[in-house]
């Protein structure tokens, strides 16, 4: 064998909320060289591995492999041999109905060294996220994950199950891979003596925005599923408990639940976007159209930066410009000392945060977070002083304009906005298949950028079907011009204010929705 042997961790992926994969797994994905996965209900999952993983698909949906298993064994033995670390990412949990023992056992076999990483199985999450619990004090002290792969009906051999055992079981049964023979498993559990009152509910894509749950008793839950068209992947839960479901639901509840959103923030930025759109119940994706980079030549940087004295204001446009500001002076040796005399402003509160990182405190933000009212509010106290304004190497150029007819202005470049080459190949399928409802524009270079970066037959679904979201009125004038309708723009121009923009205009719709229905 060779020396620098790789390894293969067997991640569980959790049953669909990316935010349900684990700590270690997320560290693990980030250190990865290869990525094997399965059905994978988010692609956000695999946006944490490096940019130069290599990504590859070993299934289609859950259960159906498209590679047989053998070869999977194959692959991920044959990278780890190269010295590759190797995430093999599973749904749910690994060893829950995924064939990850096998997959240990061949690796044992060859010599490769494994370890494995837990996931939150779907029993556990998706009946949690349809509000059904299942253990309770008072209606279930047992549960029995069970495979609904063969049918219970069939006499061969090939039904393992014991399914009298089952119908018998003192607590919840949990059904993995029983959508297609509901009927089949409902009437066996009857037959065998389970009460037909018995309350049950079936959940497809649970813990994901596409979430839909059906309920009833074992008599009927199957007429109903048919009834609401409901497929794989489901589970299936049947006992006591899931009459606790309309008290417990909250998931289906949020206020974005369904919606289905793109984040064309740099990365940098998007992930925290996406998590405040996420704890809200929506589905995100992250497509960069512009990316933050450092500067090519810090000349004139480090040139400012000795020259700090001679200012009194030194003005911030971005948290990134904060940081990046911040730490080109760490790195020249200096700290924050060098800014002891100056006054501080910031354009909006998630530039004066990236401040309060670095322990400093903004003299100055605007009530309103536009250029311009950055500029009215210095005006008073900027009057006959020197004012350094630390920005991108590209944007609107109207708070130096302003500036400069009361004051001394100079400004200076501390980071580059780059345009992204495309947009990730799943993002451009989903807006020519128009399977998404919103895409958030926080400013109108990556407007611009979007714009710039879709095919004729893409833009034209923009501002129709898939709605736009703007962070202002300029990002939404700049939509304009390019021939798009802006939906919901915030009232207060940050990314919260954005957000409830969003959650403004969705509740509105479903309110008249129900009051129509
Ligand atoms: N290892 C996985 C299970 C794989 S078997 C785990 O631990 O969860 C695949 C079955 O899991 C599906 O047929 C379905 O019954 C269930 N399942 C997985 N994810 C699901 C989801 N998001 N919603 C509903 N059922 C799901």
């Amino acid at each position: 064998m060779a020396e620098n042997v790789g390894i293969v961790y067997l991640v569980g992926a959790g049953p669909g909320d990316p935010g349900l994969l684990t700590r270690r797994g997320e560290a693990l994905l980030k250190l990865a060289d290869v990525v094997v996965y399965d059905h994978l209900a988010s692609s956000r999952l695999l946006d944490l591995a490096p940019k130069t993983a290599r990504l590859i698909c070993a299934g289609k949906s859950i259960g159906h492999n498209i590679m047989p298993q053998g070869a999977i064994n194959e692959l991920l033995a044959e990278h780890a041999k190269a010295g590759r670390t190797v995430v093999r990412l599973k749904g749910g949990d690994p060893y829950v109905f995924g064939r990850g023992a096998e997959e240990a056992e061949y690796l044992r076999h060859s010599g490769v060294p494994f370890q494995v990483v837990p996931g939150v199985t779907a029993a556990v999450g998706v009946t949690a996220y349809a509000g059904v619990p299942v253990t309770h004090r008072d209606a279930a002290s047992a549960v029995a994950f069970v495979t609904g792969h063969n049918d219970p009906e069939a006499s061969s051999a090939q039904g393992r199950l014991d399914w009298a055992a089952l119908a018998a079981f003192p607590g919840t049964l949990v059904v993995y891979m029983g959508v297609t023979r509901l009927e089949s498993i409902c009437k066996t559990l009857v037959r065998l003596g389970k009460p037909a009152t018995t309350p049950a509910a079936l959940v497809e894509a649970g813990t994901l925005p596409r979430q839909r749950t059906v309920s009833g008793t074992l008599t009927n839950l199957h007429e109903r599923v048919a009834e609401a068209g409901l497929g794989p992947p489901a589970l299936l839960v049947v006992g006591e408990v899931v009459s606790r479901r309309p008290a417990l639901c909250w998931f289906e509840n949020l206020p974005l639940f369904g919606q289905r959103i793109v984040v064309t923030r740099p990365r940098s930025e998007a992930e925290p976007s996406a998590a405040t759109l996420e704890s809200i119940g929506a589905e995100v994706l992250i497509a960069p159209t512009v990316e933050i980079r450092p500067l090519e030549s810090y000349e004139e940087l480090d040139r400012a930066i000795g020259r700090l004295t001679e200012f009194h204001w030194l003005v911030f446009t971005s948290a990134n410009g904060v940081e990046s500001f911040l730490e080109r002076l760490d790195l020249l040796g200096r700290d924050v000392r060098a800014l002891g005399h100056l006054k501080l402003a910031a354009i909006g509160p998630a530039t004066a945060r990236a401040l309060g990182r670095f322990h400093l405190k903004a003299d100055l933000i605007p009530d309103s977070f536009r250029s311009e009212d950055l500029a009215e509010a210095l005006r008073p106290h900027a009057l006959g002083g020197r004012v350094l304004l630390a920005r991108a190497d590209r944007g609107r150029t109207v708070l130096k304009d302003e500036l400069e007819r009361i004051a001394h202005v100079e400004q200076v470049t501390v980071y580059r906005n780059t345009d992204a080459d495309a947009l990730p190949a799943a993002v451009v399928a989903r807006i020519e298949q128009g399977s998404l409802d919103w895409i958030t524009l926080t400013s109108s270079a990556i407007t611009e950028r979007l714009h710039s970066l879709l095919t004729e037959s893409a833009r034209a679904r923009i501002g129709r079907e898939i709605r736009l979201a703007s962070l202002s009125p300029v990002t939404s004038e700049t939509a304009r011009r390019l021939g798009w309708n802006v939906a919901a723009e915030a009232k207060v121009y940050t990314w919260e204010g954005l957000v409830e923009a969003i959650v403004e205009v969705v509740t509105t719709e479903r309110a008249n929705m129900s009051a129509q229905g």
